[in-house]
């Protein structure tokens, strides 16, 4: 019997077509699926002319594979992914290497990656990105593990990747959990990333008074530029002149404002409270899916609590010129953020990330995937050691460049009434690194006052404690 080369666990969208990625690139592939309608109904729609094997039975699945064997479990994140371990194990030889490429939460990486290395099997804990798009047609890859087992798998994932002008969208992550992690802060910087995008629509809608024809036409031309070029600029362009065959309306304009979430976004925010980095930006992306998923709420309060009329703005050219400024500093501040967390990560977890090679793999396949991201790769390989992204010489100076109308934006934002939460915290976020003095010295005379925790002072060494007044007066 002739063995397939790969084979794939999972035949949901990402699975099926990771599979026809991974059979076109030339590797033979085995597929199974827990139930048998996926692979039945693979086999019959996109598997005719292609060197697929099915199994229905996870031995049999496993009886197809040449040694090594390489499989890709692509199921459901959590314990579907423990359960389809548990299965194979029994079945597995030394040597055979797992990949999981679901989204799965980075220490449940860790803890798979302890239980079955020392058993002789190999684990990849791998973050993908794209979608069924990119799936299909090359995703980015964000493989964390043993790295001899990531060199064994590297002619393959090279293949398969998105290919842009410098290489393939993969890169050996680093070990452990840290491919999932870094997938994770992938998609809590694409949160940041549409909610940006969504303030810029509302401000443009609302303020400015652009008719949906006008706003493909700004997103359209914003696509062109070198600092806002992306694909999520270019769907967004594409979003608003699609009109609804049956009410012949903007088909934007009929969809409930109340976003979902899936968890990574959420994720990201709880990893950084839990390391100490501040990623405020983000932090108020997931916010407002939360505060957008109130709706009944929202409505019921609508009808009490009023506020400001949003009146249009004058020079509506100026107007988007300066929504353009403010979103584009915000951008920086949100990548600065979550460079930070994969930055603190990484010495944290003594994962020796490499911040430029991050960005590299995410200009192509990804959902961020953006021309901007050549600048970031650009900073970090000029100084792989920068503290914050909003330090590196270009990003440095274009806020200072275009901060009066970020800030002018903000203002007119909340004078009608209109939330720009992101754009405030990424506002709010550079005004608080670039301040020598912070009003935190009062925090820690409160903290002192009512929890003798003490503080230290800026005019000599040491630590110190007050007995502050009114207290030592009630104690007399
Ligand atoms: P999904 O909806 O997350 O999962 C469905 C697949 O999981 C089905 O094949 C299902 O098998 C299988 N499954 C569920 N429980 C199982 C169990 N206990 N044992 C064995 N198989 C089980 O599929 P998806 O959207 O293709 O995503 C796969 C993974 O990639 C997820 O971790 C997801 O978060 C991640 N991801 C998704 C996207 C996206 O755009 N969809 C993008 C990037 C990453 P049955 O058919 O038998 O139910």
């Amino acid at each position: 019997m002739t063995l397939q080369s790969f084979g794939v666990i999972g035949l949901a969208v990402m699975g099926e077509n990771i599979a026809l990625n991974v059979e076109r690139n030339g590797f033979p592939i085995a597929v199974y699926n827990r139930s048998r309608e996926k692979t039945d109904a693979f086999m019959a729609q996109r598997a005719p002319g292609r060197n697929v094997k099915a199994a229905f039975t996870l031995e049999e699945f496993v009886a197809s594979l040449e040694r090594p064997r390489k499989i890709l479990v692509m199921v459901q994140a959590g314990k579907p992914v423990d359960a389809v371990i548990q299965q194979l194990k029994p079945l597995l030889e030394e040597g055979d290497i797992i990949i999981d490429g679901g989204n799965s939460w980075f220490e449940d990486t860790e803890r798979r990656t302890q239980e079955l290395e020392p058993t002789g099997l190999r684990y990849i804990g791998m973050g993908v990105s794209g979608g069924e798009e990119g799936a299909l047609n090359g995703p980015s890859l964000m493989p964390g593990g043993t790295k001899s087992s990531y060199e064994y798998l590297s002619p393959i994932f090279n293949k398969i990747a998105a290919q842009v002008d410098d290489g393939p969208c993969v890169t050996y992550i680093g070990p452990g959990g840290s491919g999932h992690y870094v997938k994770m802060v992938h998609n809590g910087i694409e949160y940041g990333d549409m909610q940006l995008i969504a303030e810029a629509y509302d401000l443009l809608k609302n303020i400015g008074g652009l008719s949906a024809a006008q706003l493909h036409e700004v997103f359209a031309e914003w696509n062109t530029t070198d600092e806002l070029n992306s694909f999520l600029i270019e769907i967004t362009a594409n979003i608003f002149p699609y009109v609804d065959p049956e009410t012949k309306i903007p088909l934007v304009d009929l969809i409930v404002d109340a976003a979902g979430q899936k968890g990574t976004g959420r994720w990201t925010v709880q990893t950084a409270l839990e390391l100490g980095v501040a990623i405020p930006t983000i932090t108020a992306a997931v916010n407002s899916r939360i505060i957008s998923s109130i709706r009944d709420e929202r409505i019921a309060a609508s009808k009490q609590l009023t506020g400001p009329v949003p009146n249009k703005f004058k020079d509506t050219r100026t107007f988007v010129n300066m929504v353009r400024d403010a979103l584009y500093c915000s951008k920086i501040c949100s990548y600065a953020q979550g460079m930070a967390l994969i930055s603190t990560a990484s010495t944290t977890y003594n994962w020796g990330l490499n911040l430029g090679e991050m960005a590299r793999i995410w200009k192509g396949g990804c959902i961020i995937r953006a021309g901007f991201l050549n600048k970031i790769k650009k900073a970090f390989d000029q100084n792989p050691t920068l503290p914050n992204l909003l330090l590196a010489p270009e990003f440095k100076q274009t806020i200072l460049d275009r901060q009066a109308a970020w800030r002018e934006i903000i203002v007119t934002a909340a004078k009608t009434g209109i939330p720009v939460p992101a754009f405030s915290a990424s506002l709010d976020y550079f005004d608080s690194y670039r301040r020598e003095r912070l009003p935190q010295n009062l925090t820690q005379a409160q903290r002192d006052y009512f929890g003798a925790h003490t503080y230290k002072r800026t005019d000599k060494d040491g630590t110190f404690h007050t007995e502050w007044v009114p207290i030592t007066e009630a104690k007399k």
